[in-house]
């Protein structure tokens, strides 16, 4: 017989907590030869599925997905009787696996963990439990779960009711027997939404009290397709390695269309298929915005209410049942079997809390505002304290004495939900900023296992004692999170993802919502990057390997994704017309920008004669208005006056002014100084025809972006020299300023986040000889003289190969005695500005020239 752990005062690693995360976290330890102990509350293995034992509790994940991987033969040896299994299914899956890899031997049940330490002398935590009983380890890992302790209930006199109490975390093994009872159910969540059904069918009335309706659809429960077994069957790594790079732990097709793209008939049909195939990933996964969309999201909550309304017969209970006040999926969705079919059933009541809210809890039942009830039962199906309730229920000290209770006390700050800094060696498993609750638990569970195992293996090999994080990997990483929470909806509604649910807990998005499979390789390249993020101590001292692992604003890293899976050639290998014809197709497929009062086309000289198109776009309020020479981006080579329309549209709207975006003449067939020459030509035009086009005589700025944003500051130096036009102010997004090549940000940000210095090279081959590049038209920063310059706004971005040719032109600008707001965008490239409503991190960039472009005129009306 092996030794146990179970009596050990000194182990490699604690383990707090037997449920799914605990058990596998085990199985890790000892197969990498570290001595481990499982402290568990409960009597047995099993975790959510040994607490819920409430009637009608099964997963809502399909079972197949709903289980561990990392033992072939167990996936032979195990097969689940329903498409969706039941608790008494799922916790004797979990005793068959403890069984099977005699797990018990190293776990002390009845054992709940009230307090850890950290001592930096030994480099040992010491662990301490309700017995009194210290156990010291290396390594501390709270497998704990995310939904595992219950809420405290917050309604007024709860302990004075008389009659039985229930809550549905907590339920008694025995079952409980309501026939011929009076019930009231408190909450319509998973739990209550799974267990009314079969508790309605059982008492004599039941009453539930609703709070907030949720939006849940039916099980279909059953035999598990054919089709979908054969899939898992057919090739079950395969299977496994999808589901693991997937959006929420569970291979499916990612749609490809938002749900305002397709016609009414077509997005009727594909939510019905949805309701069919009673998956819970489909109802927000049927198209692609759903959770980002407010307005797709309704079309997706009307759907639902109508179902309801076919449902439920009443047709005020069935309003009351419909949600209005969160959007589908930003509170957790359900599955169910006759939710609300149960409420056409004689004995059963809805009460609406909030047209007639609680009051108090009584001994016989409970008074609400306007009625008073009796009861023999209450079910309290209120939920739990999620994500950190049972982290910081263990009183955990770190370094120098800090706790975690008051590290936290505005919210968890974690880098990568696996640790958190000033806690060396103690590791969450789905910790708070991690997809957790998003996804497969399963598949998150068994990530973080294997991620904080393999760290400890690391840790053992290269001799150091310790790892934590550092404070700049995880305050930037839950920049990063929030960041990621704030392009969806989630945040907008009462959740328990947001901790609302909880009186007194910080607001914050809990889980990260950036998807299984972009977060695994998040976690895989801080290792593969030496742990970047982290510090590292041991006998030869500390190595800290300090760093951001996700600098880009998540948007703009979704769209480089994108682009990166696309495959596509590089531009500068397409040819001139190949290249032209490409960035055309690229610009239609982009949102199209604000509508604005006016568009009118035109014609005006450029500089050699040539007549150049121009696009006007007039504001809809009353004119006159101050007039902007726009200039479009694209090497002098691409684009066209239409190419940035959105970013136009949105500089006319919101500035108030006219844009005037100029077709200057393009290389290679105009080589330098064509379009510098343009621009001057153009701007001088403009200005002559101000009164004609409906501006405001002398109130003419310049803008452009990238190499239109060149031709924007040649143009203001260009006016100086000639003594007009008068440029009223400058906005350059991400200039080419500099015709060199040897700055930090031309190596850096040299591939891989839009403009690359490949085409970027190119580009000045097409519009320029070496010799010229010199040459102030060209490269505006050079020039001997930049005073007496129009105000400026310089906008640049961090990964952006153009940043720092851009930084020094603001620099210089500001030497020079000009006035310059300089914008410098972090998380933000080259192409991520003029994306007007396509990526919404840099919303406030595109403010600033908008604001810029306003006081510039704002200046000219003073004077
Ligand atoms: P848990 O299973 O919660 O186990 C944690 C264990 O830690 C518990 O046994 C607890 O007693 C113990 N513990 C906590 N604190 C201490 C302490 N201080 N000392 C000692 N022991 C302690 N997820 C899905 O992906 N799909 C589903 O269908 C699904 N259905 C769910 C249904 C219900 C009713 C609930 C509540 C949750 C459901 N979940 C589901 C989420 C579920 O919690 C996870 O899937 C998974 O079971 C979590 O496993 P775990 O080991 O991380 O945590
Ligand atoms: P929950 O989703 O938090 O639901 C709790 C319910 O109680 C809510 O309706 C809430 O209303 C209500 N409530 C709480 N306090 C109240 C009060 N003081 N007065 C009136 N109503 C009150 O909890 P849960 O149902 O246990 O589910 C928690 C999570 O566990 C789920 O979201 C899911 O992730 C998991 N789960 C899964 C399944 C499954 O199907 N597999 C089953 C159960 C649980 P408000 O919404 O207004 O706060």
């Amino acid at each position: 017989m092996t030794e146990s752990n179970t009596s050990a005062t000194d182990v490699d690693a604690v383990i707090v907590g037997a449920g799914f995360a605990g058990m596998y976290e085990l199985v890790r330890m000892r197969r990498a030869g570290f001595s481990a102990v499982v402290l568990e509350a409960a009597h047995d293995v099993g975790g959510t599925w040994y607490w819920n034992r409430y009637p009608g509790a099964r997963c809502d994940i399909l079972s197949v997905d709903y289980s561990y991987s990392w033992d072939p033969e167990l996936q032979q040896e195990w097969t689940w009787s329903e498409r969706y299994a039941a608790q008494p299914e799922i916790l004797r899956y979990a005793q068959f696996v403890a069984d099977k890899h005699d797990l018990r031997r190293d776990m002390r049940f009845d054992t709940r963990v009230v307090s850890a330490a950290w001592n930096d002398d030994t480099s040992r935590w010491t662990i301490r439990t309700d017995n009194g009983d210290d156990i010291t380890c290396q390594h501390y890992v709270m497998a704990t779960g995310c939904l595992s302790m219950p809420k405290v209930p917050d309604l007024e006199g709860t302990d004075r009711f008389l009659g039985e109490v229930y809550f549905t975390s907590t339920w008694p093994h025995d079952g409980v027997d309501f026939t011929g009872k009076r019930v009231a159910v408190i909450g319509t969540g998973s739990s209550a939404i799974q267990s009314i059904p079969l508790i309605a069918a059982e008492a004599a009335q039941l009453t539930v009290f609703q709070r907030t309706p949720n939006f849940s659809i039916p099980a279909r429960n059953g035999p598990i397709s054919d089709e979908r077994m054969a899939a898992f069957r057919a090739d079950p790594d395969a299977y496994r390695a999808e589901a693991r790079l997937s959006a929420a732990g569970v291979p499916r097709d990612t749609p490809m269309e938002g749900a305002l793209m397709v016609a009414d008939e077509e997005r009727l049909a594909r939510y019905e298929a949805m309701w069919e195939a009673s998956e819970l990933l489909g109802v927000t996964g049927t198209f692609n915005d759903t959770l980002a969309n407010a307005e797709s999201n309704e079309t997706l909550r009307n759907f639902i209410h109508d179902k309801i309304r076919a449902t439920v017969n009443d047709p005020e209970v069935a309003e009351a049942l419909c949600p209005t006040n969160h959007y589908v999926g930003t509170k957790r969705a359900c599955l169910d079997t006759n939710y609300y079919e149960t409420y056409n059933r004689p004995n059963v009541r809805l009460v609406d809390l909030r047209k007639d809210p609680i009051e108090t809890v009584t001994e016989t039942g409970l008074n609400t505002a306007g009625e008073s009830f009796e009861f023999d039962a209450i079910v309290f199906a209120t939920g739990f304290d999620a994500m950190t309730g049972a982290i910081v229920g263990v009183d955990i000290t770190g370094r120098n004495g800090l706790t975690l209770k008051e590290k936290w006390e505005h919210g968890p700050v974690t880098y990568l939900g696996l640790m958190t800094a000033g806690f060396p060696n103690l590791y969450m498993i789905t910790g708070p900023g991690s997809p957790s609750v998003l996804s497969n638990m399963m598949v998150s569970i068994e990530q973080h296992v294997d991620w904080i195992a393999d760290a400890m293996i690391h840790l053992r090999d290269q001799g150091h004692e310790s790892i934590e994080p550092t404070e700049l990997a995880e305050t930037k990483w839950v920049e990063h999170s929030n960041d990621f929470a704030d392009l969806t909806l989630m945040p907008t509604a009462n959740s328990w993802y947001m901790g609302v649910n909880v009186p007194g807990k910080p607001q914050v998005f809990l889980p990260y919502p950036g998807g299984v499979g972009r977060y695994r390789l998040t976690c895989d390249e801080a290792v593969e990057r030496g742990y970047l993020g982290f510090a590292l101590d041991g006998p030869n001292g500390r190595t800290v390997n300090d760093g951001i692992i996700r600098p880009l604003a998540p948007d703009v890293q979704v769209m480089l994704e994108t682009m990166a899976e696309m495959g596509l050639p590089p531009l500068e290998t397409m040819g001139v017309e190949g290249a032209r014809a490409f960035m055309e197709m690229a610009g239609a497929a982009m949102p199209p920008g604000p509508e604005v009062g006016e568009i009118a086309d035109g014609k005006l000289p450029g500089g050699d004669g040539t007549p150049l198109e121009y696009r006007l776009y007039r504001p809809a309020t009353a004119g006159p208005h101050p007039i902007v020479a726009y200039y479009h981006g694209g090497g002098w080579v691409l684009g066209s006056a239409t190419s940035d329309d959105p970013l136009c549209r949105y500089l006319c709207v919101n500035s108030n002014s006219i844009i005037v975006s100029v077709n200057y003449r393009h290389a290679p067939e105009a080589r330098f100084p064509a379009a510098a020459d343009d621009g001057l030509a153009a701007a001088t035009w403009i200005a002559d025809h101000a009164d004609n086009l409906g501006g405001i005589p002398g109130r003419l700025a310049v803008a452009g972006w990238s190499a239109g944003a060149n031709v924007a500051a040649v143009t203001a130096q260009q006016a100086k020299l000639a003594g007009g036009p008068a440029i009223s102010g400058q906005v350059l997004l991400c200039p080419v300023t500099d015709g060199t090549t040897d700055r930090a940000s031309h190596a850096d940000n040299a591939d891989g986040y839009g403009l690359t210095m490949g085409v970027m090279n190119w580009f000045w081959d097409q519009y320029c000889d070496p010799t010229d590049r010199a040459d102030p038209k060209a490269s505006p920063l050079l020039a001997d003289d930049l005073t007496d310059l129009p105000p400026a706004l310089v906008i640049t971005c961090e990964f952006d190969p153009l940043r720092d040719e851009g930084d020094a032109y603001a620099d210089a600008l500001g030497e020079a005695g000009v006035s310059v707001e300089h914008v410098q965008c972090p998380g933000q490239t080259h192409t991520a500005i003029p994306a007007v409503d396509a990526l919404v991190t840099s919303e406030y960039a595109r403010k600033a020239m908008a604001d810029a472009l306003r006081s510039f005129s704002d200046v000219h009306a003073d004077t």
